[in-house]
């Protein structure tokens, strides 16, 4: 199951972005200052700060917090700590998030941050003093109603809770609003935890359903990543009745083609070292180059971007793909999948279950008033289909990929909302 590399393909994530831009907004009838506006982000922050390390040594480490636009609402997205963030990174992804939060009708725009940091080789006193320094340098761009950050891949709701406390300490008073994500016993939401997992299930269901796939226990389900989105995704899945065959995380792919016990892979990762899947015993432990080209029916790649590129989209076998991570599949290999008939749904569709459910728990810690499980899951399910039918709309008029009938539909509404705010002054 070798995946030959065929040719090198330049991957920088917000030359992507901007690929992908460029694709869908051909498709608009959008004022072409207008257009241009939209390729730009709205504001960039870079720090550089220091952190006292457990050995008394002092550490300086570098962050950033981009806002894209800002024309529907406040900013909004998550925080990631990965050591090979830059600068490029942080920019695709908070474009990303412009045009998922408008795609589901969120009141938003799109944000991002990140901080140069492998946080698997600090201790959790270190993380914590990190985050609450990180916060601090970043105060000038986030506000309940400025731009409001959440997890990503390497923060979690901890994460969020130093932040919400590092803020209301700042203020003098409790800031809920400031962050989603949080633990629910400090405003957290119901939900929000497997929102985005239960998002991607959600889009394969839907995309199943309508090509007359009724029956869940035929379908091969592959996940690359087992964090939040790949491991809540698998969970999903699997209780629907889904048969999911492989998992993988960091130290590789997990394969039982009769289907892995999901209940069991989240037992055994809550107290593994790191909580990840090394030395996991029932299962063939294959690579994840291995898990991509495996014969599935549906892909779920769920780690980071850059995974199904120009080198191994010919070996994907899956016929869907739902991609859970953000930027997972490159231009290139869009092209390559097309081509064998693979559908894509697109990742500012299928991931964006945890901000809509972040939404809600904005709204929430707004309102001080908070929903069960049920609700949350019922409007969630509701936003995700309605996106999916505006995106199934877009791609049978314009007759393009679901990518970019999803970007169309998102870029529009930003561009309308523009023109129709007007160019300040
Ligand atoms: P996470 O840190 O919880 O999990 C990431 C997973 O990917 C881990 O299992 C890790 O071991 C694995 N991984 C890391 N590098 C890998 C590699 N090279 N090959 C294979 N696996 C690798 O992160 P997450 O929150 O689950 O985010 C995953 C992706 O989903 C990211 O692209 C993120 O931007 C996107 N996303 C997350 C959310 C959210 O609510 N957390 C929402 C939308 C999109």
């Amino acid at each position: 199951m070798a995946v030959q590399a065929q040719a090198t393909e330049h991957i920088n994530a917000y030359t992507i972005a901007l690929q992908q831009y460029d694709r869908a907004v051909a498709y608009l009838d959008l004022p072409a200052g207008i257009k241009n506006f939209l390729r730009y982000p709205k504001r960039e922050l870079t720090v550089n700060f220091p952190v006292r390390m457990d050995n008394g040594d002092i550490n300086i480490f570098t962050g950033y917090r981009v806002h894209h636009n800002t024309v529907l609402g406040p900013s909004k997205g998550g925080i990631r700590y990965a050591p090979q963030v830059d600068l490029d990174e942080v920019r695709a992804l908070a474009m990303w998030m412009t045009w998922k939060c408008a795609l589901v009708n969120l009141p938003y725009g799109g944000a991002k941050g990140g901080v140069i940091v492998n946080p698997l080789e600090m201790s959790q006193s270190e993380l914590e003093r990190l985050t609450r320094r990180y916060a601090t340098e970043i105060s000038l761009f986030i506000s309940p109603h400025g731009d409001i950050p959440a997890p990503d891949m390497g923060t979690n709701s901890q994460t969020m809770a130093w932040i919400m406390d590092t803020y209301s300490m700042t203020v003098g008073y409790s800031v809920p609003a400031i962050v989603t994500g949080k633990p629910l016993n400090v405003g957290g939401s119901q939900g929000r935890t497997e929102a985005t997992g239960r998002g991607v299930v959600i889009c394969m269901d839907e995309s199943l359903r309508r090509s007359g796939r009724n029956r869940p226990e035929e379908i091969r389900v592959a996940i690359q990543g087992f964090g939040n989105v790949g491991m809540y995704a698998a969970k999903h899945a699997h209780d629907l009745g889904y048969q999911v065959i492989a998992v993988s995380d960091v130290t590789g792919g997990y394969y039982n083609p009769d289907g892995l016990d999901v209940d069991d892979l989240m037992a055994y990762t809550a107290t593994s070292r790191f909580h990840q899947l090394a030395g996991y015993e029932h299962a063939e432990h294959i690579s994840n180059m291995e898990l991509l080209a495996l014969d599935c029916d549906v892909l779920m790649p769920c780690a980071m971007e850059n995974q199904i590129t120009l080198e191994n989209a010919a070996d994907v076998k899956a016929f869907l793909i739902v991609e859970g991570a953000n930027g997972p599949t490159t231009p290139e290999a869009d092209d390559i999948l097309a081509a064998k008939g693979v559908e894509v749904i697109p990742d500012i569709l299928a991931n964006a279950g945890g901000v809509t459910v972040s939404y809600f728990e904005w709204v929430q810690g707004l309102q001080s008033f908070f929903w069960d499980v049920e609700e949350v899951n019922r409007q969630l399910r509701r936003v995700l289909i309605r996106a999916y039918d505006d995106v199934v709309r877009t791609r049978d008029r314009f007759d393009v990929d679901l990518r970019t009938a999803a970007q169309i539909t998102a870029i529009k509404r930003v561009g309308d909302a523009t023109f129709t705010r007007g160019i300040y002054p």
